[in-house]
């Protein structure tokens, strides 16, 4: 069984006492520094002269400085700049790092291949809070948790994880529970999860089923909401009560339908392509094409990127979203029915 750390797990005292430089004030990075300071932790914001988040982390009452300085005065460095410019920033503040200091991750990418090669004497850890940094900032103001994962990939003091599960009781996460993995069981599954399930798998299957669809002669419409609209109501079921409270809330007829079709649209053949998947995640195939590809100037991810917005889709999508909720409000503004 697995175990979860929650406040009495951990002892703040291992964060309280210390400097933390927290590199980056996007996503991550504002919601830890934030809640670290809240929690009377002595933080210094770290971030390139010409930053956009400069003043606004400035605004939000914390210190700031540049990433060099930044950690050459901190205890623990937090790493939450974009994972693929942290090899670059890590570069220009390796030197800033003492025996004994700590280097602190959300993401365990750069640690597992190895585009980071930390000094030997430094401790590097992960807390990798399980939600956008918007909701792990709001859930702290609200007094509620935020489950994580914590993991340790070097330890010279013999206090890396005491220090860590205290940073995550800071943040907020012991409130909800934090979960124990390691750098590259959290990289492997999330690198996994993205592409052969939530992002990549979810967005192919929508796109799939509604092209089936519009090419059999059925109205744009029709598709968008059956093959896209309705899966957030399916997913919030499981989300809530596992796949028997989908099953349990949809009629009898979609349950033996989905029952008996399902392993046909998703079969062994989709298996076989998410086991090569895994093994491009595992062996590092799909982390060396990555940065390569950022080497070049991301001409295959700009191409993607764009024809994936120019999907058909999109543009259903977009109009009928506006005229939901146009619709919502028709009941006080009927004169504006005549533009749909
Ligand atoms: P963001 O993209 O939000 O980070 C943006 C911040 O990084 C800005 O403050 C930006 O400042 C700064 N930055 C960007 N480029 C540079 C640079 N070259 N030098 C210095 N600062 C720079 O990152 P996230 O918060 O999304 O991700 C941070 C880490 O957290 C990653 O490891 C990610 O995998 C992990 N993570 C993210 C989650 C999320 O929901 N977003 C969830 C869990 C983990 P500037 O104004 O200078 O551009
Ligand atoms: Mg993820
Ligand atoms: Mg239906």
């Amino acid at each position: 069984t697995t175990e979860v750390y929650y406040d009495d797990d951990a002892d703040a005292a291992h964060i309280t006492d210390k400097t933390v430089a927290v590199l980056g004030y996007g996503s991550q990075g504002h919601a830890h520094a934030q809640n670290l300071h809240e929690s009377g932790v002595d933080v210094v914001v770290g971030l390139r002269e010409d930053s956009s988040s400069w003043e606004q982390a400035e605004d939000d009452g914390l210190r700031v400085a540049t990433p060099d300085d930044a950690a050459a005065e901190a205890d623990v460095v937090s790493v939450l700049v974009p994972d693929t410019v942290q090899p670059a920033v890590f570069e220009a503040i390796e030197d800033e790092l003492e025996a004994g200091n700590t280097l602190q991750f959300a993401h365990g990418f750069n640690i597992h291949y190895n585009q980071i090669e930390p000094p030997e004497d430094v401790d590097v850890t992960m807390i990798a809070p399980k939600t956008p940094g918007h909701i792990l900032r709001r859930n702290y103001v609200e007094n509620s948790g935020t489950p994580a994962l914590l993991a340790v990939y070097q330890d010279t003091t013999g206090e890396a994880k005491d220090e860590a599960l205290a940073y995550a009781k800071a943040l907020g996460c012991t409130r909800a529970g934090v979960v124990e993995t390691s750098f590259r069981e959290e990289t492997e599954t999330d690198l996994f999860g993205e592409q052969a399930v939530l992002c990549g798998g979810i967005a192919e299957l929508i796109k799939q089923g509604y092209e089936t669809l519009v090419d059999a002669g059925y109205s744009e419409e029709m598709a968008y909401f059956e093959c896209l609209n309705e899966m957030k109501l399916i997913v919030d079921l499981m989300y809530e009560g596992g796949i028997g409270a989908m099953w349990h809330s949809v009629s009898d007829t979609a349950e033996y339908g989905g029952l008996t079709r399902g392993p046909r649209i998703v079969d062994e053949h989709a298996r076989e392509n998410m086991e090569e998947v895994l093994e491009e995640v595992q062996n590092g195939t799909f982390a060396r094409q990555w940065i390569v590809e950022n080497q070049a100037g991301r001409p295959q991810y700009n191409q993607l990127h764009e024809a994936e917005r120019n999907h058909e889709i999109e543009e259903v999508g977009a109009r009928l979203r506006n005229l939901f909720a146009w619709a919502d409000e028709e009941e006080e503004e009927t004169d504006e029915k005549a533009e749909v």
